[in-house]
């Protein structure tokens, strides 16, 4: 892609609202619009790093065996007044009433709409354990959208569900849910704690919160920071070892303000291992056992042919909002820099151009096609201004990689440089060898 083609409304006006940076360098680098408070507009940018993201949690989950399906974004209000949520769950839900004047609404969650589909597909125990996933919309009418894509009214979430036949099969779905997310988050090159968490709205007795380090969070954290030397390499993908890993994590302390206990806190975790922090949540796993499947008459035949309530789980990651979490992560001292496995492009080609020459953008052009040949994703900026300018929106772009075609370039090498790190000059052959690992 050319630079001067890519529909990317770089903008120096911020509106007074953008408060944290990720909300700041998203308008700045053109990756979203607001349409309306709360709600945004995806664009090239911001929707190839999104896609990206959703992406590697498809391929996690997956992994462990979720089958992928879709439901709607609009819900008959009808199976959540048979699970009872109707009332309960309160403002953040936008109801609608469609021409017929039937009550619908835009789904906060989906709890009600899988078990629905479930009770009326499976009968039988043989067909568990089931765990089905869809990446979809949700709307929750924030009463205070904030911080861009972090707390919007439209956002994008992965959301799970988990069938099984006892409370302890289900807890063998939860552990590998629970390993799915870590390693997700591990590819996204974050560093998640799982906080032993409420359940709130959503109910039930088992809950984590996946957490990443962040001032700017809206969740507090409370941690041992031993938390970040269990190596999940030590685990296997069967049920013994990720119920063994579960248990590790657990012993470690690691909780939500809900749960936090001062006392409790200082008696069990030394004073130099305290983390005490900000973050921001990324992921919620939840078992509630039967709380929607008894309501809704979500039956299954066990083994001697009697009736009994499936037990489920749910689990989701937002998806959008991990575009926001991970700039807050990643952004230092006024330069981003994307983890590779979500970068918008790996490399950029940034010539100097001048009016009277040319032949940097000329050697730039045949780089690029040459990387191109090798599928690697690129940019080049062939925008005519001065370097200067051009390196600072590259500091906010973020992309991985910069080949430089200036003054220390010749005619077979280029400066390469990694960002935040110093520039080497290389051959096209080198830069394009490391540019495939
Ligand atoms: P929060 O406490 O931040 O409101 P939640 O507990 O209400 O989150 P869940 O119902 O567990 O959220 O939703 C799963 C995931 O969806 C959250 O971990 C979060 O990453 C994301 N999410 C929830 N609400 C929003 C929102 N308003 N905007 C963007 N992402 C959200
Ligand atoms: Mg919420």
């Amino acid at each position: 892609m050319y630079l001067s083609k890519l529909f990317i409304p770089i903008t120096k006006d911020l509106p007074a609202e953008a408060k944290i940076k990720s909300h700041q360098l998203m308008l700045r680098t053109g990756m979203i619009k607001q349409s309306s408070a709360g709600i945004y507009s995806w664009l090239p940018l911001g929707f190839k790093v999104m896609k990206k993201i959703e992406q590697i949690v498809r391929e996690e989950q997956n992994l462990i065996g979720a089958q992928e399906m879709l439901m709607p974004t609009i819900q008959s209000s009808e199976i959540w007044k048979e699970s009872g949520r109707y009332d309960d769950y309160g403002e953040e839900m936008l109801r609608i009433k469609d021409r017929q004047g039937r009550e619908i609404l835009y789904g906060p969650t989906n709890e009600e709409l899988i078990t629905d589909v479930f009770r009326t597909s499976v009968k039988s125990y043989k067909l568990l354990p089931q765990l089905l996933y869809h990446i979809q919309w949700k709307f929750r009418d924030e009463i205070r959208p904030r911080f861009g894509v972090m707390r919007c009214k439209e956002f994008y979430m992965k959301d799970a569900y988990s069938f099984d036949l006892s409370d302890e099969d289900a807890k063998k779905s939860y552990n590998k849910m629970f390993y799915s997310y870590l390693k997700t988050f591990n590819r996204l090159d974050l560093k998640a704690i799982p906080m032993a968490a409420d359940t709130g709205p959503i109910g039930g007795d088992l809950s984590h919160e996946f957490v990443i380090l962040a001032d700017t969070g809206e969740s507090d954290i409370y941690a041992d920071k031993n938390i970040f030397e269990i190596d999940l390499n030590r685990y296997k993908f069967d049920d013994s070892s990720l119920q063994k890993m579960r248990e590790d994590f657990t012993k470690v302390y690691a909780v939500t303000d809900e749960k936090f206990k001062k006392e409790e806190f200082n008696k069990l975790v030394k004073k130099e291992n305290q983390i005490i922090t900000k973050g921001i949540e990324v992921g919620h796993i939840f078992y509630f056992s039967d709380k929607y499947s008894k309501p809704m008459n979500c039956l299954i035949d066990d083994k001697s042919g009697k009736k009994t309530s499936v037990k489920m789980g749910s689990y989701g990651i937002g998806v959008s909002r991990l575009v926001g979490a991970i700039i807050e992560a990643k952004y230092n001292n006024d330069i981003m820099k994307w983890p590779e496995s979500i970068a918008p492009f790996k490399v950029v080609i940034i010539p100097s151009i001048s009016k009277n020459n040319k032949e940097n953008l000329e050697k730039a052009i045949k780089i690029y096609q040459e990387l191109k040949k090798q599928n690697i994703d690129v940019l080049l900026d062939d925008v005519d201004e001065n370097m200067s300018n051009k390196f600072k929106k590259h500091d906010l772009i973020g992309i991985p990689y910069q080949i430089i075609v200036g003054a220390k370039s010749d005619d077979d090498n280029f400066e390469f440089k990694e960002v935040n790190n110093t520039s080497q000059i290389l051959s096209l052959d080198k830069i394009k060898s490391k540019l495939k690992n």
